[in-house]
C-alpha cells in the first residue's frame, strides 16, 4: 500500500491479506476523475469467514486484562505515527481533502485510539463492583463483560477518525471486530490491517473486508455470528442496517445524518458568528454530519450578519488539495456532487434568494468543484432548509425571540448538533437545556474531542460514542447477586 499511481487493496482476514472474491471496484480521484486504484470486494463467504475468524480470536483477547490490550493499542497507535506522511497523502488523493484537513483525519484518529487504550488500562480497576443496597442476607456486585465480535460499517468523509471512534472502545471493552470501509474512501481504513499486524496485534482480532453497502455491508449487517454493528452513513441507509441487524437479536450503534442548527442571537460578537457559521459549512467541503447548515439569526442583526458572511464567503479558495492557499477542496465522489448540484437546482426551481455560489464551480477543467453557496429568507418548507445536503450551502432563516428561534431549531427530525452564538451566559444555559441535540456548542467551533460524547437526538441515530459513553456501548452488564 501506499500513494503509488495505482493503489490496489486486499481484505485483512485472520492476519492475512486475501483477494476479495467479488467484483473488482474501481477508486476515484475526485480532482481529476480518474481511477486511483482499485479494491476486490468481499463476497458474502469473505464475510463469512471474516466474522469466523473475530469469533475465533475473541475467548483469548477478551481474556486479556485492559493494560495488556491497551498495549497493543499503543503500538497501533504508533504504526499510524509511522505511516503518518503516506496516510495523509491517501486522503488527499481519495478524497480531496486540503493538508490540514487530510491530516486531522489522522491524527484525530490517533488521540482516540491513545484515549481509549488509557480507558482500557482504567477498567481493570472498575470491572466488578458492588452495588450499594440493603437487603439482609444479599449482595450483588455488577461485572462489565465485552459485547462479543462486532461489525462496523464506515462512511467516507472522515474514514480513520469514523473508524478509531469505534475501533478504540470496541479493543478496550475485549471485543474483536471486522471492519467494512465506505467503497468511496476505503484506502485509509484498510490500512488498519497493516496497523494490527505492525502491532502484532493477534489474528482475527482486526478484519478489514472491503466493498460496496448493498454486497459486503449487508451481508455483515445480517450475519448471525455478531454481537453489534456499529454503523455510521446516512439516515436512509441506517434504517436498512437497524432491520438487517435484527438477524441475530444484534445490539447496534447508529450514528446517521444532520441538519444542525446555529443560532446567532442579537448580543452576539458578530464576527465570531459570521466565522462560526462558514467555518461550519465550509469544513471538508461541508460533507461532515454536524455542518452548521441552517443559520437562525435575529432579525434585527441579519443584514449585519449577512454582510460579514459574504466577507468570509470571499475567502474561500477551492482548488485541488495541495495547489497554493487552497481552503476547500472538491466534494468526494460524483454521487456527492450530483447530489449537491441536485440540490442547487432545486433552489433555482424554489426562486430562493441567492447571495452567492449556488453553481458548480466552473474554472475547473475536471473535479468535483461546487461554489460555497448562501441563499437567504429561505421559506420553512423549502427543501434546502429541511434536508441534509452534506455540501458548502448555507441556508438563512431569521426570528422574533428566544422562544421562536428554538422552536424553528428543534423543527427538524434530525438531532445532531447545535451551536448558540451569544455573549449571555444565562441565555446559553436556558437555550441549551432546551435544544434537542446530542452536542451543543457555544461561541466555539465544531470540534469533536474524543472525551466527549458523540451521537445524535431523533433521526440522527441511537446510542453514544466517545468518552465512557463509547466504551459502555461494547460492554454489557452482568450482575451477580449473592447470599450473603
Ligand atoms: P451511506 O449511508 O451512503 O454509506 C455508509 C456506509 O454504509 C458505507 O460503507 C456503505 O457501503 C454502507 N451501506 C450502504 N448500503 C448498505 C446496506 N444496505 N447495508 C449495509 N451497509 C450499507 O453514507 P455515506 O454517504 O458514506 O456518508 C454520509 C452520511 O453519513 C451523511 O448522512 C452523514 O450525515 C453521515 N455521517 C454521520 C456521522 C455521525 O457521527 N452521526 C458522521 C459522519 C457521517
Amino acid at each position: 500500500m501506499g500513494a503509488d499511481n495505482v493503489i490496489i487493496e486486499k481484505n485483512f482476514i485472520n492476519g492475512a491479506w486475501e483477494e476479495g472474491s467479488g467484483e473488482t471496484i474501481a477508486v476515484i480521484n475526485p480532482v481529476t476523475e480518474k481511477p486511483i486504484g482499485q479494491v476486490g470486494e468481499a463476497s458474502a463467504a469473505d464475510v463469512d469467514r471474516a466474522v469466523a475468524a473475530a469469533n475465533a480470536a475473541f475467548p483469548a483477547w477478551s481474556a486479556l486484562t485492559g493494560a495488556e490490550r491497551a498495549g497493543y493499542m499503543r503500538k497501533l497507535s504508533a504504526a499510524i505515527r509511522a505511516h503518518m506522511d503516506d496516510l495523509v497523502a491517501l486522503q488527499k488523493l481519495n478524497c480531496g481533502k486540503p493538508p490540514a484537513e487530510a491530516e486531522a483525519d489522522i491524527t484525530g484518529s490517533l488521540e482516540c485510539i491513545d484515549y481509549f487504550a488509557d480507558q482500557a488500562e482504567a477498567l481493570d480497576a472498575r470491572r466488578q463492583q458492588t452495588i450499594d443496597y440493603d437487603i439482609p442476607g444479599m449482595t450483588s456486585v455488577t461485572r462489565l463483560e465485552p459485547m462479543g465480535p462486532a461489525g462496523f460499517i464506515l462512511p467516507w468523509n472522515f474514514p480513520m477518525k469514523i473508524c478509531a471512534w469505534k475501533l478504540g472502545p470496541a479493543l478496550a471493552a475485549g471485543c474483536t471486530v471486522v471492519i467494512k470501509p465506505s467503497e468511496i474512501a476505503p484506502f485509509t481504513d484498510t490500512f488498519w490491517g497493516m496497523a494490527a499486524q505492525e502491532a502484532g496485534l493477534p489474528p482475527g482480532v482486526l478484519n478489514v473486508v472491503n466493498g460496496r453497502g448493498a454486497v459486503t455491508g449487508a451481508a455483515l449487517a445480517e450475519h448471525p455470528d455478531l454481537r453489534k454493528i456499529a454503523f455510521t452513513g446516512s439516515t436512509r441507509t441506517g434504517k436498512a442496517v437497524m432491520k438487517a441487524a435484527t438477524n441475530g437479536v444484534k445490539n447496534i450503534g447508529l450514528e446517521l445524518g444532520g441538519k444542525s442548527p446555529i443560532l446567532v442571537f442579537e448580543d452576539a460578537d458578530l464576527d465570531l458568528a459570521a466565522r462560526l457559521a462558514a467555518e461550519g459549512v465550509f469544513y471538508n467541503a461541508g460533507q461532515c454530519c454536524n455542518a452548521t447548515c441552517r443559520l437562525l439569526v435575529q432579525e434585527n442583526i441579519k443584514d449585519k450578519l449577512t454582510e460579514k458572511l459574504l466577507e468570509e464567503f470571499e475567502k474561500v479558495v477551492l482548488g485541488a488539495p495541495d495547489a497554493p492557499g487552497v481552503t476547500m477542496g472538491p466534494l468526494a465522489s460524483k454521487a456527492q456532487y450530483d447530489k449537491v448540484t441536485g440540490y442547487l437546482d432545486i433552489a433555482r426551481e424554489e426562486g430562493l434568494n441567492c447571495l452567492t455560489g449556488g453553481r458548480p464551480a466552473a474554472q475547473f477543467n475536471s473535479g468535483y468543484f461546487v461554489e460555497p453557496a448562501l441563499y437567504t429568507d429561505v421559506p420553512k418548507d423549502s427543501r434546502l432548509w429541511n434536508e441534509e445536503i452534506f455540501g458548502p450551502v448555507l441556508c438563512l432563516r431569521t426570528f422574533a425571540d428566544e422562544a421562536e428561534a428554538i422552536r424553528e431549531a428543534n423543527d427538524t427530525e434530525y438531532g445532531l448538533a447545535a451551536t448558540i452564538v451569544t455573549e449571555d451566559d444565562d441565555r446559553v444555559a436556558r437555550v441549551a437545556a432546551q435544544l434537542d441535540a446530542g452536542h451543543i456548542y457555544t461561541n466555539t467551533s465544531v470540534a469533536i474531542p474524543p472525551q466527549t460524547s458523540w451521537g445524535g437526538f431523533k433521526q440522527s441515530g441511537i446510542g453514544r460514542e466517545l468518552g465512557p459513553w463509547g466504551l459502555a456501548g461494547f460492554l454489557e452488564v452482568k450482575t451477580v447477586t449473592l447470599r450473603a
